[in-house]
């Protein structure tokens, strides 16, 4: 008999972008001459850089010559990516990063949800509410949280509410728990944490011996100049934080599939006997063990993205969707909606108007200007009378959604 992983049950059922989809679907049947623009989903749209491409073809035109075919790479990334990591994501921001602290892999979504394995079952998790739903789900399938309550929450689970009181920034617990996820610039809410937000974290994980999983997915997307790129900018977070980037947001990757963790040598855990063991030989043997490297003309993709012309490239991209961000902030606070994020994130988390619920105001939205977001209660019950607009789109379809907007609600 082969007995399943009851953790799994406890998932809650009504997944968000399912539901979406189902809701988005109906009304497409029902109005089959209605254009539906979507500002919904977290995915870009933009086509791949030229000079990526062309990096990317020129690997592949290598494996076609005896000389130049590659089989298996080394699982944790080949040299020329991990050292244009470590120079121009860290030394080039006065961050020493070590090459092999560094492992390349398929996406961040992989990294941050296979990143809990490496601890106890036990462990105490703290998640911010509303949240990347990764980190929650993967922590309830392996077993460390009880059922999901009324409200969504899981027994069991340390959440960090994040509202507009405190600018949408976790605040460290009172009481102890072992690892900690953050994500800044936040995914949904778009708030980032400066210098001293970010050191209140160092120094609890310093004073409770736990550790941060930091997700700095959309670091590029950061526009002003005072808010730190990585945990490491700060003093004593590499004794304390992994950190997870991506080659997604930043330049395009979404369906390329490159990004790469961050495990510094000096992060421990501690054993059942007492003993410190160094996560870095925990995560080199699971990554090892469990993972045989992204491909060779991906890797060079990768890389390409740190070549002069290829970071113009890149920074156009993330400047278009910016120019977006600004625009939909733009127009909906002219209509007198009150607008956060946005600014140094490609996402806009707006406040519900009308005291509509979220998922109310998504079925206004998509009936009276066909436009889909997304509703915040659907990242956590803290995204309750929220909803996040999506700076990922064509600059057409943003202007004639925020046109429509202005008409329906104006
Ligand atoms: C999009 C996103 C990622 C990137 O995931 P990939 O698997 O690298 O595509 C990571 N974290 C957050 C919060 C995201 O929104």
């Amino acid at each position: 008999m082969a007995r399943i992983n009851d953790n799994y049950l406890k998932l809650s059922a009504g997944y968000l972008f399912p539901e979406i989809g189902r809701r988005v679907r109906s009304f497409q049947q029902a109005h089959p001459e209605a254009r539906i623009i979507r500002l919904g989903i977290g995915d870009v749209v933009l086509p791949l850089p030229a000079s990526i491409c062309d990096a990317m073809s020129a690997a592949v035109d290598e494996l076609r010559t005896e000389a130049g075919f590659r089989g298996y790479g080394p699982e944790q990334g080949y040299d020329f990516l991990r050292s244009a990591i470590a120079e121009h994501d860290f030394a080039s921001r006065g961050v020493a990063v070590d090459v092999d602290e560094i492992f390349v892999s398929d996406g961040s979504k992989c990294d941050s949800g296979n990143v809990q394995e490496l601890f106890a079952c036990d462990a105490r998790v703290a998640i911010p509410d509303p949240v990347y739903p990764v980190y929650l789900d993967t922590n309830v399938m392996a077993g460390r949280s009880g059922s999901a309550g009324g409200d969504g929450r899981y027994a069991g689970i340390v959440y960090l509410p994040c509202t507009a009181q405190s600018g949408f920034l976790p605040s460290p617990p009172r009481e102890r728990v072992d690892l900690v996820y953050l994500c800044f610039p936040n995914n949904p809410t778009g708030a980032v944490a400066r210098r001293d937000d970010l050191a209140r974290w160092v120094a609890y994980a310093h004073e409770y011996d736990a550790v941060l999983l930091f997700d700095a997915a959309y670091e590029a997307f950061i526009t002003e100049s005072d808010i730190p790129h990585s945990i490491y900018e700060l003093d004593g977070a590499r004794d304390v934080a992994l950190e997870f980037r991506s080659y997604s947001k930043t330049a395009g990757f979404t369906g390329t599939r490159c990004a790469y963790m961050v495990v510094p040598r000096a992060v421990t855990g501690v054993a059942t006997d007492g003993s410190r063991v160094d996560l870095h030989r925990l995560w080199t043997r699971r990554h090892t063990t469990k993972f045989n490297g992204v491909s060779y003309p991906v890797q060079r993709a990768a890389a390409a993205s740190y070549s002069p012309q290829g970071q113009i490239e890149v920074r156009a991209n993330i400047d278009y969707y910016m120019r977006n961000a600004a625009l939909i902030r733009q127009s909906l606070a002219t209509l007198g909606l009150e607008v956060h994020g946005g600014i140094n994130a490609p996402y806009v988390w707006v406040r519900t108007p009308e005291g509509l619920g979220s998922w109310e105001f998504f079925d206004a939205l998509l009936t009276r200007a066909h436009v889909v977001g997304t509703p915040g209660a659907g990242f956590g019950s803290c995204g309750e009378g929220y909803f996040r607009l999506s700076a990922f789109g064509r600059r057409e379809n943003v202007e004639e959604a925020l046109e429509r907007i202005r008409r329906a609600f104006g």
